[in-house]
């Protein structure tokens, strides 16, 4: 039998992670990459000295990676160096005191206990809770493909949903635990990477809160890109083609499957076509209306993670009261987030994050200079970010520069702004989401778009916006899931 050919668009986490799954189980892979450069979200560029990671900057999950790389006999080791952060990170409150979130858990309790009575104990059981809940979902649940509910029906899973809620919201648990709002805010945090508040993600993913609070939260040294350039690294050695500046303009589907894609007026024809482009582009810009599986209602329907105004800038100095990651929850928490989900428009005060990367790698910034990235998350599809852009630099640099008692501006020495605009243009995102669809209740697992076309037997998707969703480590997943799927499509055909 011929070797089955298999073209993947999109060389982001989820595409690199289903090109090496695929190369390894011998099929001929070749990735298309709109842009010129692999990682899609997470690519890193390059200016006036420093490196910044355009994307993501939290590192958890650690086992998630290390287990990608085991899968083809390598260690995370083989392509870059961790380092844990020692605070994970910090919280910076309204009265501008900051809270530093220690990598050692009972130091962590120790901090709760000095806040609230009884609350380091609760910690200690909330999180013993969360872990267990990391350990079957990480081991199993997360990997399946969610075709069905019948996948989940599992005896402890039962058990365990009435014994803990699982499906009711994470705020209700966090809320009836912890009084004092400083703490209610540190721990419904890791949730809102899953694109929405506590309010609205289902208990079941305080797995989150045992990432950053018991795991720890890491750094690749380099950065990021380090972890794609490993992926990349690994997929080139299994034989894996990557095309780059290769726009995917049609998927074409003759007799009911797809045969090929069409790229720079050229055509490359294939057994299995595989999108890790967002899901809405693959379907709306590149698929006839009649093989689509979601209509233009439907996405309109679904709660999407929010986009951001980031900013990349370079400092001539050193900035002493910032750390690696630095949480601004110094304004109204729970008005930011209903300008984002309840009523989207501009938040006057935004939340926001602050990167700071310099303070463990000197390799991305020049010396005696700090590497900062700003990200302030809004609602997705409001007018115009760019003309929010000043009055927001102003607004965050006034809180950065009042928490650490100094001026910040006269240092300034590179900047770069990044859009709602510019998610579009460079990866064709929906409405301008940065982190694809939110986690909610009605949005997991099974009931996520699907990572098979139900018309077109040989088109799959991956990434973001199907299971398991959002970050880095689930696009990594993701790509193993629908590797398995093609797999199995292959051994039912053949
Ligand atoms: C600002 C920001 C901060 C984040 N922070 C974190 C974090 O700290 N930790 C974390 O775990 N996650 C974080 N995330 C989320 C994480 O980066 C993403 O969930 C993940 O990278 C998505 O990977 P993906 O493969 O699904 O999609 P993408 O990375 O978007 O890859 C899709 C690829 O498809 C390409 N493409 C699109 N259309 C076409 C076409 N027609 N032809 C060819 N190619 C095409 C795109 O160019 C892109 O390269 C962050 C995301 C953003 C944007």
């Amino acid at each position: 039998m011929s070797q089955k050919k298999i073209v993947i668009i999109g060389s982001g986490f989820s595409g690199l992670s289903s090109a090496c799954y695929l190369a390894h189980q011998g099929y001929s892979v070749t990735v298309l990459e709109k842009n010129s450069q692999v990682g899609g979200r997470a690519r890193l560029f390059e200016a006036e000295g420093f490196k910044y990671d355009m994307g993501p900057s939290w590192y958890w999950m650690p086992d998630v990676f290390e287990r990608f790389f085991n899968d083809f006999g390598k260690k995370v080791e083989d392509f870059y160096t961790l380092e844990k952060l020692s605070p994970g990170f910090q919280v910076i409150f309204p009265d501008r005191s900051s809270f530093p979130i220690s990598n050692q858990p009972e130091e962590l309790e120790t901090s709760f206990e000095n806040i609230e009575k009884g609350s380091g104990l609760k910690l200690r059981d909330f999180l013993k809770n969360a872990e267990y809940k990391y350990h079957i979902s990480m081991t199993d649940l997360v990997y399946k493909p969610c075709h069905s509910l019948l996948e989940f029906i599992r005896w402890d899973i039962i058990k365990q949903v009435f014994k803990t809620n699982l499906f009711s919201p994470l705020s209700y648990e966090v809320r009836g635990l912890f009084r004092h709002e400083k703490l209610r805010q540190i721990v419904e945090f890791p949730v809102i990477f899953l694109g929405a508040m506590a309010d609205k993600i289902p208990a079941l993913y305080s797995i989150m809160n045992y990432a950053a609070m018991k795991q720890g939260t890491f750094y690749p040294m380099g950065g990021m890109a380090k972890i794609v350039e490993g992926m990349t690294q690994l997929a080139t050695s299994l034989g894996v083609e990557i095309i780059t500046d290769a726009n995917a303009e049609q998927i074409i589907v003759e007799k009911g499957l797809a045969i090929g894609v069409k790229i720079n007026g050229g055509q490359i024809d294939c057994d299995i076509v595989l999108s890790s482009a967002d899901y809405h582009h693959t379907e709306a810009k590149l698929l006839e209306k009649k093989y689509r599986n979601y209509t233009e209602k439907y996405w309109a329907s679904r709660v999407f993670a929010p986009s951001s105004i980031l900013f990349y800038l370079g400092f001539n100095k050193k900035i002493d009261k910032l750390i690696h990651h630095n949480l601004f929850f110094d304004t109204d928490y729970e008005a930011h987030g209903a300008d984002i989900y309840q009523n989207p428009q501009w938040t006057k005060e935004p939340l926001f994050y602050v990167c700071c990367p310099s303070k463990t790698d000197e390799t991305v910034a020049p010396e005696g200079c700090e590497n900062v990235f700003i990200l302030i998350p809004h609602a997705i599809q409001l007018e115009k970010s760019e003309e929010q852009l000043d009055s927001y630099y102003e607004n965050v640099m006034n809180r950065i520069e009042l928490y650490c008692g100094e001026d910040l501006r006269s240092s300034l020495i590179y900047k770069k702004e990044y859009t709602a605009k510019n998610f579009i243009e460079d990866y064709n995102s929906y409405k301008g989401n940065a982190y694809g669809l939110a986690n909610t209740l009605l949005q997991t697992a099974f009931l996520k778009p699907k990572i098979k076309n139900k018309k077109v037997p040989n088109l799959f998707y991956t990434g973001q916006l199907t299971v398991p969703g959002p970050g880095v480590p689930p696009a990594i997943i993701s790509g193993k899931i629908v590797a398995k799927e093609i797999r199995s499509y292959f051994q039912s055909k053949y």
